[in-house]
């Protein structure tokens, strides 16, 4: 006898033994034993969660000789020609296949016979999101006015592509994914019949990557079984099989995230795919394990609706306080890029090390983050009565048509602090600042350090720490013009200056002299004297007093100066 897949052969053939269904089953059950029967019915949900089978047994519990009865017999002839899919009054139709409007309206011809030789007759389609639309307004014909012997049921992965008018008229029943800990019960059950000796972190691999579909774990069972005369089946045969990645793997690609390095996170790929692994899956089962982790660290391991596995329970454990959830949520985000990517990509390996690179580049802890940045405000704040000195020694005052370039003014000239003198000014002053705090933070706490004076009757000058702060309040100088003329008058303005600038010195000459050996004599004789040019240093943006302390709490360096 040739062998039957295991989906087939432990096919349901009553309500009570479909899986992880009970809130339809129980329902139709009800129905079929009160004889409250509708004419059509939707059944939608994922794929290998029992719709096409729960139709079916419907469909035998309505035609059953000894029924209608909750629980189809099995053994008169109406249910064993439905369960060999050969009875003349049960029609199954893919939508697929059957989808324009030929096929709908022979149906609707079809439909007016009586049933041949049970009480109902049974239109099961499947897919049915894939009928036309001309061919779904035939169909609604039908619905509106079902001739008394008819029962429609449509299975769908996509309900939402079924026509309102359409599911409107059907008793709709939305199927669920299976549980993995219920697909594992139901693999012991099968494995047991057909004595398998398996292991069972083998059972919960194959349950796992079924995604809440029992028909897609039974035929990884059997493909298992094909591999496995023996019929022994172990963990590591279920991963060699499914071409799963092993957890060290995974494990060591997490390491090199953790301690951001590059190098081994590039070479760990080339190794993943000198294996013989597939990246792509790779990337899969490294997401999920991130996706745990987040449940771990949540303290809800149990709604990710997963067993794990004992080597994965170690894993969350190793890792769950050494990433903090923002932080997962990042990567997890990135990998969910690169998983779209890669699946377009003709370089699929390129895309996920570029991914991870990136995955490594901000990698930072942002509660020390956080710490940082309060340290700096802290001792910026306390620092800030001595740098106010020192910016009133050193300030410079631009003239007005300096004000509007991007050039810090290099014009000499004190302004008169009349600050102490105006408490009117100081108030308004202050009102402002909180207003561009909100508006724009950066540009407001450049100000909040700048010392402000009303120089004149009509001018406020700023003057700023460093070319940095300058340009940031030059970007931002209409706004600021605006809330000036609004709390002093139309006619005042703000004049920026810049308290330590230093000249960038011109193209320098640098004469180079070099010892020549005598035997260089000939090839190096008029490089007795070179003057190399050079190009100008870029301005000293070190002496910055609160860049320094920024960079001194980062352990930072100047990279770029824009
Ligand atoms: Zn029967």
């Amino acid at each position: 006898m040739s062998y039957l897949v295991l989906s087939r052969k432990y096919r349901p053939q009553i309500f009570d033994d479909v899986l992880g269904q009970i809130h339809i089953t129980q329902v139709l059950k009800n129905a079929i034993e009160e004889k409250r029967i509708g004419h059509a019915y939707l059944f939608s949900g994922p794929r290998g969660t029992g719709k096409t089978t729960t139709a079916r047994i419907f469909a035998k519990a309505l035609n059953c000789a000894k029924g209608p009865a909750g629980t189809p017999c099995n053994e008169c002839i109406n249910c064993k020609e439905i369960t060999d899919g050969t009875s003349i009054d049960v029609i199954e139709l893919d939508g697929a296949s059957n989808r324009g409007i030929d096929e709908i309206r022979a149906l609707r011809e079809n439909v007016r016979f009586t049933p041949a030789s049970s009480k109902y007759k049974i239109y099961v389609i499947d897919e049915a999101h894939q009928i036309t639309d001309p061919a779904f307004n035939a169909l609604l014909k039908t619905l509106e006015e079902p001739p008394e012997h008819i029962v429609f049921i449509l299975a769908t992965t996509e309900p939402q592509k079924i026509p309102l008018t359409i599911s409107s008229r059907c008793q709709r029943f939305r199927f669920r994914p299976i549980s993995t800990n219920e697909i594992i019960s139901q693999i012991e059950k099968i494995t047991k019949l057909e004595k398998f000796n398996i292991e069972k972190d083998a059972m919960t691999l194959t349950a796992q990557t079924a995604n809440g579909s029992l028909r897609d774990s039974l035929s990884t069972l059997d493909q298992i079984v094909s591999f496995s005369p023996d019929k022994t089946i172990t963990r590591d045969t279920v991963r060699t099989i499914l071409g799963l990645s092993p957890l060290e793997s995974i494990s060591a690609y997490i390491e090199f995230i953790l301690n951001k390095d590059g190098k081994g996170i590039l070479k760990h790929i080339y190794q993943i795919t000198e294996e013989g692994y597939d990246l792509t899956q790779f990337v899969h089962d490294l997401r999920e394990q991130l996706r745990r982790l987040v449940f771990t660290k949540y303290g809800s391991e149990n709604l990710a609706a997963d067993a794990y596995l004992s080597e994965e329970i170690k894993l969350l454990n190793k890792y769950k306080d050494r990433f903090e959830i923002p932080e997962l949520i990042r990567v997890l985000q990135m990998l969910n890029h690169c998983i779209e990517e890669m699946r377009w990509s003709d370089n699929s390996r390129l895309v996920f090390e570029l991914y991870s690179l990136k995955i490594l580049e901000s990698t930072v802890n942002i509660q020390e983050l956080i710490t940082k940045l309060d340290k700096v405000a802290d001792s910026r704040h306390s620092g800030s009565a001595d740098s106010r000195h020192s910016a009133e020694v050193g300030s410079v005052r631009g003239s007005e048509d300096n004000v509007a370039s991007t050039t810090p003014a290099t014009v000499q000239a004190q302004p008169k602090p009349i600050l102490q003198e105006n408490p009117d000014f100081k108030t308004k002053w202050e009102l402002i600042l909180n207003e561009i705090i909100k508006k724009k933070p950066s540009a407001g706490h450049i100000l909040q350090e700048a010392q402000a004076q009303m120089s004149s009757p009509t001018e406020i000058t700023l003057s700023l720490q460093g070319t940095f702060q300058y340009d940031i309040v030059i970007k931002n100088l209409q706004m600021v013009n605006e809330l000036v003329k609004r709390h002093f008058n139309e006619k005042t303005k703000v004049i920026c200056t810049v308290s330590q600038k230093k000249l960038q010195p011109d193209v320098q000459e640098v004469v180079v002299e070099e010892d020549l050996t005598p035997a260089d004599d000939a090839r190096g004789a008029d490089k007795d004297n070179v003057v190399l040019e050079t190009e100008p240093p870029e301005e000293d943006v070190t002496t910055d007093a609160g860049l320094k302390k920024i960079m001194e709490s980062f352990s930072g360096k100047i990279v770029k100066n824009k």
